[in-house]
């Protein structure tokens, strides 16, 4: 079945953001789809990561009645890493899980999205994210042992800066530029002291730019459970948002599971930029 769910985009970060869709035993390069129609149709079903179909009720946690309260995928300290446990020795869920997941290096990061956000990540992840998160500047604050650390030190900056992005900000065009070097030494004062040891002294600085041809004007997010088939030109992709004719966007993350068709009519559109 996950053959033919939608998936999130994969990324690679070159000049400009490469994104391919992994569906029927296809992988699609959508770059190369800008300028072009795609076609997605929803065959009414959604499945949970453990194959299960999912009743509507629980479709917005992403998981089936199961997962969302026995996984330790849908846990709480998931949602507020600030909570992890699994360093203590204490479990939530299924400790061997937790600290298998919770236990490995995590980063502290800012990134400018739609103005600047604190935000943490595992492992190798940081530049997925970014560019998941349709970020055009980022850069590393914290190098943490476990992801409690990584929670705490977001904490505590989140009361100067958001943790989340402005999804509508972020899609109707580029950020202004930000001196990120300067707001990460501001903000590593606040740092726990315990914690500042593992503030980086590193300071690059990633851009990325993503493959928009035109940004929407004002912006329709289409959902396939109010409109089952979605047809329209691709004018670009930012984060996991496909932008598409007529204002409207189509985040590729949020129907994650969602049994459909995809596909693409290859007449070349050249009317429409
Ligand atoms: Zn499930």
């Amino acid at each position: 079945m996950f053959r033919n769910t939608l998936k999130k985009m994969n990324t690679s970060l070159k000049d400009v953001v490469n994104y391919t869709l992994d569906i029927h035993g296809e992988i699609h390069d959508m770059n190369r789809y800008i300028g072009k129609k795609l076609i997605i149709k929803w065959s009414g079903n959604v499945v949970c990561s453990c194959e299960k179909v999912m009743t509507s009720f629980y479709r917005n946690s992403g998981y089936c009645y199961k997962c969302y309260w026995e996984s330790p995928l849908a846990s709480q300290s998931i949602f507020k890493p600030e909570l992890c446990t699994a360093h203590l020795g204490i479990e939530e869920r299924d400790l061997d899980w937790e600290k298998e997941f919770q236990l490995t290096p995590h980063y502290v990061y800012l990134a400018n999205s739609s103005g600047i956000k604190v935000g943490i990540t595992r492992g190798t992840q940081g530049v997925i994210r970014w560019m998941d998160q349709g970020a055009s500047q980022a850069i590393l604050l914290a190098e943490v042992p476990n992801r409690r650390f990584s929670g705490d030190i977001e904490v505590s900056l989140k009361r100067f800066v958001a943790d989340i992005t402005n999804w509508r900000k972020m899609l109707s065009g580029s950020p202004d530029k930000v001196d990120l070097v300067k707001m990460k030494e501001e903000l590593s004062v606040h740092v726990p002291d315990e914690l500042k040891q593992y503030i980086l002294p590193d300071n690059t600085v990633t851009e990325i730019n993503y493959p928009v041809t035109k940004y929407p004007v004002k912006i329709k997010s289409v959902k396939l459970e109010k409109y089952p088939t979605i047809e329209g030109v691709l004018l670009g992709i930012k984060g996991q948002y496909l932008l598409l004719d007529n204002d409207r966007v189509f985040n590729v993350r949020s129907h994650e599971g969602f049994i459909s068709e995809f596909s693409v009519q290859e007449t070349i559109q050249k009317t429409l930029f």
